[in-house]
């Protein structure tokens, strides 16, 4: 292994910087060259490459976002379309190659390992928490953050117009960001995909608040689950009362990365670069129980992400 590639894919997430600069430093330490493909998959298919040096990615730990930036290339589905980053890579010699990004981009970085002889790693960076084996993702914990100051926000509103509040999270399919900031948040009510049929329990929460004298209620809903919209206006046919949606879209995947994403994003980034020199490929990296570990990208895509209930349960109990 003498020369390594690195690109950052799909949605942005904040920490991916953090992982960007331990895989170029992690690299430079073991003496290998190391390149940055700006714009993921679509620089990788253009041949935006160019040579990183340990100041290059100075002053990048603290920042969200991807300094790589991240593009979206749904060509890249296609074997001919891969053919031509495959060429590109080959052409500046690289031997190993480090994807940071979601599900998707673990897809385009499967098929480049199978069909490549250039080793190739996938580091989980999205703000979703919605990939398969690992606890937790890159930029999970800063967008957490970030959703709970605003639902700490929008209670002051709530309590002093005696009104029910949703707030509409992040999350795609997976309800694990609605279910952190649930219960950090205090909320009332929680619906999450995994459980979306407890409408029905929202609907009864605010009746009997309404009746202990309690108006105020915070719902927080993942976005998998319908729209907050669209919740409003089943709560208030089914409650008589008016409820209001705050949807907190982009705001959620923005902002300086927590510490905690840092160190993960640290760990993690180094570790795919000790994977690629230990002459390993085809795997994705993760953190579970607070260990390090990487699995099969097979198998990543064989089991599916499971949000803890036992976390739900405990909401539950404590929401009352
Ligand atoms: P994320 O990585 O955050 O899940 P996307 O799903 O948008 O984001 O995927 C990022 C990129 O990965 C896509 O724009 C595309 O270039 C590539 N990609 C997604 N799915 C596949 C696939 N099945 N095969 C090859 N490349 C894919």
């Amino acid at each position: 292994m003498k020369k390594i590639a690195v690109l950052t894919s799909g949605g942005d997430a904040p920490g991916m910087n953090a992982a960007v600069r331990a895989v170029v430093r992690t690299a430079i330490y073991n003496g290998l060259e190391v390149y940055g493909v700006y714009q993921g998959y679509k620089g990788l298919v253009e041949n935006n490459i160019k040579k990183l040096e340990v100041g290059d990615v100075g002053n990048i730990i603290n920042r969200g976002g991807t300094m790589l930036y991240s593009a979206r290339l749904p060509e890249f589905a296609n074997p001919e379309v891969r053919k031509g980053a495959i060429k590109n890579l080959e052409a500046l010699g690289i031997d190993g190659l480090v994807v940071i990004g979601g599900d998707g981009s673990y897809r385009g970085a499967m098929a480049l390992s199978n069909e490549m002889n250039i080793k190739t790693i996938g580091v989980p960076g999205t703000i979703d928490n919605d990939i398969c084996c690992t606890d937790f993702t890159i930029g999970f914990d800063t967008a957490l953050n970030t959703i709970v100051d605003a639902i700490d926000k929008v209670r002051d509103t709530a309590s002093s117009h005696e009104r029910a509040f949703i707030i509409e999270v992040m999350g795609r399919n997976a309800g694990d960001l609605a279910l952190f900031a649930g219960i950090a948040g205090g909320s009332e009510s929680l619906l999450i995909p995994e459980k979306k049929e407890d409408i029905d329990e929202v609907v009864a929460r605010i009746k009997a608040g309404e009746d202990r004298g309690k108006k105020h209620s915070i719902i927080v809903l993942a976005e998998g689950v319908m729209s907050g919209q669209d919740l409003a206006k089943e709560l208030k046919e089914r409650t008589g009362e008016e409820v209001r949606a705050t949807i907190l879209g982009h705001i959620q995947r923005g902002g300086t990365p927590s510490a905690q994403d840092r160190v993960l994003a640290s760990r993690l980034g180094n570790y795919a670069v000790q994977l690629l020199l230990a002459g390993e490929s085809g795997r994705a990296v993760g953190i579970q129980n607070n260990k390090l570990v990487s699995t099969k990208f097979e198998d990543v895509f064989g089991d599916v992400h499971n949000v803890d209930l036992s976390i739900y349960d405990v909401s539950k109990q404590l929401s009352i």
